[in-house]
């Protein structure tokens, strides 16, 4: 080990201060804000400001002094709130009609990772667009486009949401794919795109990898197959990732699938079809997060029958009559002609609206519980000093009208603004190094 004389280590410590010396003070960054929603509480606060420095809010009130020099932003007309969550989404998949009749098992077959890192790059950025501050990416990214996406956004080199990602999803053989037997056998086609996990040993081999390459959370397929995982199984799972503090979230389409997932006290069910009112009283007594993935009706290319939709719409009711743990969640992984991948996203508002569940849990869905389940709720979410700096704005009010969040006029993302008046202004996150540092993975 170096050992320093005491001279060589007050000549370090002067060199220290003089180069932090040289260091730009932060930039300061006043906010004022017309209306400040207060999501967590359902409620408006008029005229605060709002002072930002760095990447972070340091003063929010009524009556904060605006510091001198600070860059003074006139939000006086604009409801100012937390930015959104999408709590299921897959940034570097996008299927579409041409050329794969919306078969995401031939986009695959069709795009490289790296082409599809590039649509997550500017799918992202999409979605920041639209308001979105965080998104769940849950898998479906190739060979880990996601992490790709996050650590380029974290390192700096251009913007985007704050990445919760998952890396490959992990499931039996095949994972969600129904492939020939030559297709796996002889041309390997179903990997990258699913981890194959079907004993003790390659759960723990198989989380240990997304681990090692990236992943933020653990994506599991608990009954895609009839070969599904067991609550044991699921536990082996949820063992393994708590070793990196990280969570498991489950693709669930059985009922049988639901309950062995709640038993196993998994952290989020992602999908609700599955789930009846028994299942939601044990998620509920459980704290299990359900993120539904709720699809509306009228998507142009994505037609969802009357019956299936008044089956949404009606599990999204029960869920929330049942005090379920609820998050907004689209999995929008698709191109709709005339869309941005935000605005897209924002049109799953609607089987919520339909639920008649009030603006109120809409809005808490799509921000404080979105912090919840991604697990950066003690970092990111509201609007209080020490957090991140991380909101938008709009006209309107969204207890009033929910649908408010589809005019988001203004994004600021770590302090830094990424919209304004409506338009992009994305030149100060663009990067030609990884300024935020490299060892960020
Ligand atoms: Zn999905």
């Amino acid at each position: 080990m170096l050992k320093l004389s005491a001279g060589l280590a007050c000549a370090w410590l002067a060199l220290s201060i003089a180069v932090a010396a040289q260091q730009p003070a932060a930039a300061i960054t006043a906010i004022r804000a017309g209306r400040l929603l207060d999501p967590e509480g359902g409620r408006i606060l008029p005229n605060q400001i709002i002072v930002v420095e760095g990447n972070r809010i340091r003063e929010v009130g009524p009556n904060v002094t605006i510091p001198p020099g600070a860059q003074v932003i006139d939000l006086s007309a604009m409801t100012v709130m937390p930015g959104l969550v999408d709590s299921h989404n897959h940034l570097a998949l996008t299927y579409k009609p041409e050329p794969e009749s919306n078969v995401y098992y031939y986009t695959y077959v069709q795009e490289s990772t790296a082409l599809r890192a590039i649509e997550a790059a500017s799918n992202g950025m999409q979605m920041l667009a639209a308001g979105f501050t965080v998104v769940r990416d849950l898998g479906n990214n190739g060979n880990y486009a996601d992490t790709a996406l996050r650590q380029a956004i974290d390192q700096g080199w251009l913007p985007g949401p704050t990445i919760i990602n998952s890396g490959i999803i992990i499931g039996g053989m095949g994972g969600q794919f129904f492939p020939p037997p030559e297709m796996v056998k002889d041309h390997n086609i179903v990997y990258p795109e699913y981890l194959d996990a079907d004993t003790p040993d390659e759960i723990v081999k198989a989380v240990r990898q997304n681990i090692l390459f990236g992943a933020k959370v653990i994506k599991i397929c608990v009954d895609c197959k009839p070969y599904g995982y067991t609550a044991d199984e699921i536990r082996l799972f949820i063992r393994e990732a708590a070793k990196a503090g990280m969570k498991v979230a489950g693709h669930v389409q059985t009922p049988a699938g639901a309950k062995n997932a709640i038993d196993a006290g998994i952290w989020s069910i992602e999908h609700g079809g599955a789930l009846n009112d028994d299942l939601h009283k044990q998620m509920a007594a459980k704290g299990i997060w359900r993120a539904g993935t709720e699809t509306p009706t009228g998507l142009q290319g994505h037609p969802v029958s009357a019956e299936a939709y008044v089956r949404t719409v009606a599990g999204l009711k029960n869920a929330f009559e049942n005090k379920v743990l609820s998050v907004f969640s689209t999995d929008a992984d698709y191109f709709v002609a005339g869309r941005t991948r935000g605005e897209l996203c924002l049109e799953f508002l609607k089987p919520w609206k339909d639920a008649g569940i009030p603006n109120a849990d809409i809005l808490r869905a799509i921000t404080t519980n979105g912090y919840r389940v991604a697990d950066i709720d003690k970092a990111r979410g509201p609007i209080k000093p020490g957090y991140f700096a991380d909101l938008i704005a709009l006209p309107g009010n969204p207890l009033d009208n929910v649908d408010a969040l589809k005019n988001v006029q203004f994004v600021m993302k770590d302090g830094l603004v990424f919209k304004r008046d409506g338009v992009m202004t994305p030149a100060a996150f663009f990067h030609a190094g990884p300024v935020n540092g490299w060892r960020i993975r």
